[in-house]
């Protein structure tokens, strides 16, 4: 498959950056049969310069201990799942009970909408990439403290900045609010579109919130049908 000229420049910025983290200080003339072999493979070549940045970042995290009472609580650090070249990547709030088990985020009955949301969108899971504010299960589901949202900041950009997805749909208030830095409700955040640096932002209700209030998911479609048209996907 050929990359288009975006795609290629994107992969070739991170793998730069990859490669500037690793230490690298110059690098060889490419030969042309390199640069086209570049041409041919860039979107798997792109997974591969982000996938052990991101892997490092995971392992960083995996043994952050910053939040005394999660760390002490957790069974275990949820990082993200997906594409890490994705365009678009959906934010939520904290792993639940399900997801620290399993180590993935979304994986219980409101992952299991998430995933159908996803399709609605003309998209599969493995399409996108699926993160949370904070990486650790706060006990008993409770909401992330700001202190903990904050300490968990800094893995989070640093994700986005290796991931540079176009698109972020934050499912729920905590995600919106921490990411764009408000104090709006999600009533007013959804329906419009977010700038955050160059990706654009739509917000939407958590997962978990339409199985309790299934009459909101109209809105939900509605927001989905919005990031659709920025996305540039037709809309039936
Ligand atoms: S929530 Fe984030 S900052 Fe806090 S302990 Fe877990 S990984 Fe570290």
């Amino acid at each position: 498959m050929t990359a288009s000229p975006d795609r290629l420049r994107r992969a070739l910025r991170q793998q730069l950056e990859s490669l500037e983290a690793a230490g690298a200080k110059q690098l060889p003339r490419p030969s042309v049969a390199v640069l086209a072999h570049a041409e041919i493979e860039a979107p798997a070549d792109l997974r591969c310069s982000i996938a052990p940045a991101l892997e490092a970042l995971r392992l960083e995290v995996a043994a952050c201990t910053r939040c005394g009472e999660l760390a002490r609580t957790r069974t275990q650090t949820v990082f993200g799942v997906g594409d890490p070249g994705a365009r678009l990547c959906f934010m939520g709030e904290a792993p639940g009970a399900d997801e620290d088990r399993q180590g993935e985020p979304f994986v219980g009955r409101a992952g299991q909408l998430l995933n159908r949301i996803i399709e609605a969108c003309r998209l599969r899971r493995e399409d996108v990439y699926i993160l949370n504010t904070i990486k650790c299960r706060p006990p008993n589901n409770r909401k992330p403290a700001p202190e903990e949202a904050a300490n968990c900041r800094r893995f989070l950009d640093r994700q986005l900045e290796l991931i540079k997805p176009q698109f972020i749909c934050c499912l729920g208030a905590v995600a919106a609010q921490n990411l764009l830095g408000t104090t709006e409700s999600i009533g007013r955040l959804r329906g419009r579109v977010h700038p955050f640096g160059d990706i654009k932002v739509v917000c939407t209700y958590h997962p978990a919130y339409l199985l309790r209030n299934p009459s909101a998911k109209k809105q939900t479609w509605d927001d989905m049908k919005l990031l659709m048209r920025q996305m540039g996907t037709p809309v039936d």
